[in-house]
């Protein structure tokens, strides 16, 4: 699977309808490495390929690696848990045959070093786990931290690095496409500049993917016990569920944030529990829709909370 960026040299800038079909044209078009104009485009071994766990990753990769890399990413459904996702044969092969493979790390897709590791050629690959090389994390820590605003621009400079190392010739505009792509972030920076609030704001989560944002906005989480059993997909403790009804129905909270991505009875009761008494639900997932980017999504995300705060 190929995917062009738009900044593709082989594609002419034009109208977006010359856009979308040209880009099927030339995906299809792969195998006679033809532009339309007649001049040969380069072999598809002459790009990076790049493999990425998650979509939300392997678009930063398209972004910093433009014309000069090729993305696949394999988590890209958000109706489905990728906590509990099986590889496919394809992703098997996918990462077999990639040079640059990015992932989370710190246990949140443990299966894609496993593949790294079957695949026999773990020495010939740059591996980026985005949670501990680029942020500092470790195993235990919580996984979620492309839901922290400094992450993806932090990762565009590390990735313009590492792709700067493997063909150095196009080190600069590896760089300069990471500062594009980090300009193009200041939508969600300023959302979550302003939606910052200045003293904490007690709301409660359904789990722990939206707690790095809630952390970047001030927002104190009142049920840790009750999201840490739903990380762990363990059952909640009576007590736990119970307080965080009793918050909900004493209005204690501002607002509840669910992950319609990894839900359960116990959290849609809690929702119907919220709807009934008034308290706003944010609806939040793990992995990016379908033609949205991680900056619509984000931003959108965070519109909600706008709209429950005015
Ligand atoms: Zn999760």
């Amino acid at each position: 699977m190929k995917k062009f960026s738009l900044t593709n040299p082989f594609i002419k800038k034009g109208s977006a309808a010359f856009l979308l079909g040209g880009l099927a044209l030339v995906s299809a078009a792969c195998g006679s490495n033809k532009d339309d104009a007649g001049e040969t485009a380069p072999a598809a071994s002459s790009t990076i390929s790049i493999v990425a766990a998650e979509n939300f990753y392997g678009e930063v990769a398209e972004k910093v690696g433009g014309s000069y890399v090729s993305v696949t990413s394999l988590l890209t459904s958000p109706d489905a848990d990728p906590h509990d996702y099986e590889p496919t044969p394809d992703a098997s092969k996918a990462i077999d045959q990639a040079s640059v493979v990015i992932f989370n790390g710190i246990g949140y897709d443990e299966w894609a070093q496993k593949l790294i590791d079957a695949s026999g050629k773990a020495s010939d690959k740059t591996v980026i786990r985005v949670a501990s090389d680029v942020m500092g994390h470790q195993e235990g820590d919580n996984e979620h931290v492309w839901y922290n605003p400094q992450t993806m621009g932090k990762y565009a400079d590390y990735l313009a690095d590492q792709l700067g190392k493997l063909v150095p010739e196009h080190k600069k505009d590896f760089m300069e496409q990471a500062q594009d792509y980090k300009q193009s972030l200041a939508p969600l920076s300023d959302a979550v500049a302003s939606l910052k609030q200045t003293s904490p704001l007690p709301v409660a989560v359904s789990e722990p993917v939206f707690d790095y944002m809630a952390q970047a906005l001030n927002l104190q989480i009142t049920d840790e016990k009750f999201e840490m059993a739903a990380e762990e997909e363990t059952d909640p403790s009576p007590q736990d569920v119970a307080k965080l009804q009793e918050d909900i129905k004493g209005k204690k909270i501002k607002f509840f944030v669910n992950n319609i991505q990894a839900s359960s009875q116990t959290v849609q009761n809690l929702v119907n529990l919220a709807k009934e008494n008034d308290v706003p639900v944010i609806e939040v997932t793990e992995t990016q829709p379908a033609g949205k980017s991680y900056v619509e999504w984000m931003t959108e995300q965070l519109n909600q909370i706008e709209e429950v705060l005015k």
